[in-house]
């Protein structure tokens, strides 16, 4: 129930009730649903800059930006207008075009790797590279951490079997053992249990997939020199390494999650997933790499991957004049409003006696309802101390002032370069409400 709610809902509701006779839960991704966080999600008329307007007529600043990919804010006028011409040229041909070649180009100018393959969703991106992984090396067994999310892939759906370097049993009903029998899973940022898997099973590894940096746990960054300890490992053993920067890439920096960590040590994945801002807002993700392993790929070499509307023109031009569009100034401006943010929540929670710990990779970052005294939130298990009563509580007085928070407390807070004083002001000034709303829980 929603204590706090004092603006109108009633179209919302009357939209959610129709939803939910048609489609399971009322919604097309289960987080949107506000199960976590309870009361009426809001359905959304439009959007522009900083803002969204729901069918009520509310308008909320969103700390979603569609889970990441809207980084130069909504219904940005360039990009509407690359779209729109894009649009009148007709939307797919299934041949190949000239923006996915340009786009592709622009990928390899900001991340490290020389060829890239579009898909659809950060889903097949990560499904894709994992057979890709497997086809190269020809080994089987993959290995993943414990709260990393790489989309809803049969054999990474999978939670950590008892013990350390067991295989991993279905996360899910609808996922056969079989699915996950060649899947490990281990506990983030632990080097150990790293070494531990690789001794014990090296040969039979493919690759070890990890979030550049974790943003499906909330931010849990990679402890100093952990990706380099990954990239080594596999290397010494002949597994890939994997960087699944679909929410990190082209947002934690204008070279991802891997220009704050890989560039400056001097080490390159062998394989990247990418999607949600190189999409600028439509289905659009990728995987790319090593020359080498890349041309594995059909029609080049035998891995089989295709899509009718892979690197669809809408999307790619859309992605394209997003990318660029994004530059070190649209950077250097959402870095400001997060410290902007982040100062202002500590304040309110401090103020407020609500235990907090707040963690960022670059321009990412989140706020864990957490005690701090145990420390900094490292891996899963930590994240999982989260107080999720105190957490829907906040969300719905930050909701209540017109703030639209993530429906989770397992989730970055996304800001764009159109979050200007008036959307950052109007968070400003939600915290402190919201912070005594969590106090009270
Ligand atoms: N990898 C990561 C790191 C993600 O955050 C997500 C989506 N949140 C995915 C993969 C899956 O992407 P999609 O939802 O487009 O399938």
């Amino acid at each position: 129930t929603e204590a706090t709610a004092s603006r109108p809902t009633a179209a919302s509701a009357a939209l959610f009730e129709r939803a939910r006779a048609v489609t399971p839960g009322g919604v097309n991704s289960p987080v949107r649903a506000f199960n976590a966080v309870g009361g009426t999600p809001r359905f959304i008329r439009s959007a522009a800059g900083a803002w969204l307007t729901d069918v009520d007529g509310n308008e909320y600043v969103d700390l979603i930006c569609s889970w990441g990919p809207m980084l130069l804010g909504h219904a940005h006028p360039e990009v509407q207008a690359a779209v729109a011409a894009a649009v009148a040229r007709g939307t797919s041909y299934g041949t190949p075009t000239e923006p996915e070649v340009e786009l592709a180009e622009e990928i390899v100018d900001r991340a490290p790797v020389e060829k890239v393959r579009f898909v659809s969703s950060g889903t097949e991106a990560t499904m894709s590279a994992i057979r890709l992984a497997r086809g190269f090396t020809g080994r089987d067994v993959v290995v993943k951490f414990a709260g990393c999310y790489h989309g809803h892939v049969d054999s990474l759906l999978a939670s950590a079997g008892s013990g350390l370097a067991t295989f991993a049993v279905p996360g899910t009903p609808g996922v056969p053992e079989s699915s996950t029998a060649l899947t490990l899973v281990l506990p983030y940022n632990d080097r150990a249990a790293v070494e531990r898997v690789f001794v014990e099973h090296g040969p039979r590894i493919a690759c070890l997939i990890t979030e550049a940096a974790p943003g499906n746990m909330g931010v849990v960054p990679p402890e100093p020199g952990f990706n380099a300890f990954l990239a080594e490992t596999c290397r010494t053993h002949g597994a890939l390494f994997v960087s699944d920067e679909v929410m990190t890439g082209f947002r934690a920096s204008r070279h991802g999650q891997w220009g704050l960590d890989g560039a400056v040590e001097g080490w390159r994945p062998d394989l990247v997933t990418f999607g949600k801002v190189m999409g600028g807002g439509f289905p659009a993700a990728a995987f790319g790499g090593r020359a080498d392993v890349m041309s594995r790929l059909s029609p080049e070499g035998p891995v089989y991957q295709a899509g009718t509307l892979s690197g669809n023109p809408i999307a790619t031009t859309a992605g394209l004049t997003t990318l660029r569009l994004a530059t070190d100034e649209v950077y250097a401006h959402i870095d400001a409003a997060g410290e902007t943010i982040k100062a202002a929540a500590v304040e309110a929670l401090s103020a407020a006696g609500v235990p907090h710990v707040v963690q960022a990779t670059g321009t990412m970052f989140s706020v864990f309802f957490t005690d701090p005294a145990l420390g900094a939130v490292r891996d899963f298990e930590d994240a999982s101390r989260t107080d999720s009563t105190a957490y829907a509580a906040f969300f719905h007085a930050m909701l209540d002032r017109q703030v639209y928070l993530p429906p989770s407390a397992y989730e970055a807070w996304f800001l764009s370069s159109a979050h200007d004083d008036r959307a950052v002001q109007t968070v400003l000034d939600a915290l402190p409400h919201a912070a005594r709303a969590a106090a009270a829980t």
